[in-house]
């Protein structure tokens, strides 16, 4: 196996006729294909909602990597998706093309996005009454190992999101954001104060050479170096400060300001960092967890589907009903609209309808009730009062309106879901040509 570059310098690879030993075409390349995507599905399915499992991850050297539980839609997406995957391999078996199947996931997938806008709520929140950010964020983070402390990490997140966002513009940039995390916990400062005029810290991506380190520690500079290019971008944006390629290109109004820079060192590991506070731009946000190894990671996942849910938010404060009700709405007005479609595609459609009952169903299942009778009562409950959030009841609320349980979901994060999955299915179904060397 080789590997060359075309005349435009895209890679690709070579394989010797000898070392090819798997190679699938057509329909068996897809069939394999969508084979391998319901089994990602199949382990996904039973950590979707609020009673869903955890998973555990283990390295092949035996490390237990992280647990996964998603929460920022993601689950929903890949229970999606395989729902999607195996409608099409029941396609694929009638005759039916890939392409075909695509064009008409493609037009289901436009369907259901257009009604999700059809039975939207407004969601009220502004500066002065965050409460109903929290809480949305709070539901996020319900479903996630951190709960213990929703209220706080929710808050962790919307103040700063609040604090940077363009409400007028709606728009919030989360690049203004790093979640770092640390492992330890005892806090030792070393502190170096700073002055008010000058150049009195550096701060450089990479090293530098001999003779700016003997420059630097002639003037009792202190620096810092090997500072990543995100950071180094964060601090410039927080300090106000600008990135100059050599320290002859620095001016006075290019320097940066903070009113403190400490440095910090975590418990009984070596690993130190550097806190630039009370700049002059508060723009740029950085949130530290600190604590165990899986708790940080964990917790950095967290705040980061919080920030997400409410950036969602600021951008388009219309919500839908969720706990299974916004997909069993948009199931039925996908199945009515098929009817309307004289081709082929509307298999294909009406395969869409199906796959996004998989949704409430994986709901239902986790928490323990009859999938199906479940699914038919909730859907035929729906029909019947025309009431789009009729849902699943998870947590045995003694009511499936979701509205009364408050249970929702930005409207554009529930949209993107349905896209994502329509669209890793339509990839996967447009490989026809699956080629294995003998290496893997
Ligand atoms: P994801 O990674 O897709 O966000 P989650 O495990 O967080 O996965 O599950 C999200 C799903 O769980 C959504 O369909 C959401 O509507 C549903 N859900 C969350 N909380 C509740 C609840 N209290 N009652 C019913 N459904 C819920």
């Amino acid at each position: 196996m080789a590997l060359a570059f075309d005349e435009f310098g895209r890679p690709f690879i070579i394989i010797k006729e000898q070392e090819q030993k798997t190679r699938l075409r057509g329909v068996d390349a897809q069939k394999s294909n969508i084979s391998t995507g319901k089994a990602v599905a199949r382990i996904l399915c039973t950590s979707l909602g609020p009673k869903g499992m955890d998973k555990m991850l283990q390295s092949p050297d035996g490390d237990v990597t992280s647990r996964l539980r998603i929460g920022d839609g993601t689950t929903g997406v890949v229970v999606m998706a395989g729902a999607l995957l195996e409608q099409a391999e029941k396609l694929l078996e009638r005759g039916i093309h890939p392409i075909r199947i695509a064009e008409g996931y493609e037009m289901a997938s436009r369907i259901a996005v257009d009604h999700l806008e059809c039975i939207v709520q407004k969601f009220e929140f502004g500066v002065t009454n965050i409460e109903p950010l929290i809480q949305m964020c709070m539901t996020t983070l319900s479903s996630k190992i951190v709960n213990r402390c929703k209220r706080s990490l929710a808050e962790i997140a919307v103040k700063p999101v609040l604090a940077v966002a363009d409400l007028e513009r709606k728009d919030v940039n989360l690049d203004l954001f790093k979640v770092e995390g640390k492992v330890g916990g005892n806090n030792q400062n070393v502190k170096f104060v700073l002055e008010d005029v000058g150049a009195n810290l550096v701060i450089c991506q990479w090293g530098f050479y001999d003779e700016a380190n003997h420059l630097l520690m002639h003037r009792n500079l202190p620096a810092v170096r090997w500072v990543g290019g995100v950071e180094l971008e964060l601090i410039a944006i927080a300090t106000g400060g600008r990135i100059v390629p050599r320290f002859q290109e620095l001016t006075p109004e290019k320097l940066g300001k903070a009113g403190l820079v400490r440095e910090k060192s975590f418990g009984t590991t070596k690993d130190r960092m550097i806190y630039i506070e009370h700049c002059a731009n508060s723009r740029a946000v950085t949130i530290m967890v600190v604590g165990n190894k899986m708790m940080v990671e964990e917790t950095k996942r967290s705040i980061h589907d919080a920030l997400c849910v409410a950036r969602n938010l600021i951008r388009n404060n219309y919500i839908v009903y969720d706990g299974g009700s916004a997909e069993i709405s948009c199931s039925i007005a996908v199945e009515a609209a098929a009817d309307k479609f004289p081709g082929v595609e509307q298999y294909a459609i009406r395969a869409f309808a199906d796959a996004l009952d998989a949704i409430p169903m994986a709901l239902a299942e986790n928490s323990g009730l009859q999938p199906i009778e479940t699914l038919s009562a909730v859907k035929s409950h729906q029909i019947k009062e025309n009431n789009p959030c009729r849902g699943i009841d998870c947590n045995n609320t003694g009511t499936n309106d979701t509205h009364e349980q408050n249970v929702f979901e930005a409207l554009i994060g529930k949209q993107q879901q349905v896209l994502l999955a329509t669209q890793v299915v339509k990839m996967i179904l447009k490989i026809d040509d699956v080629i294995s060397p003998s290496e893997y």
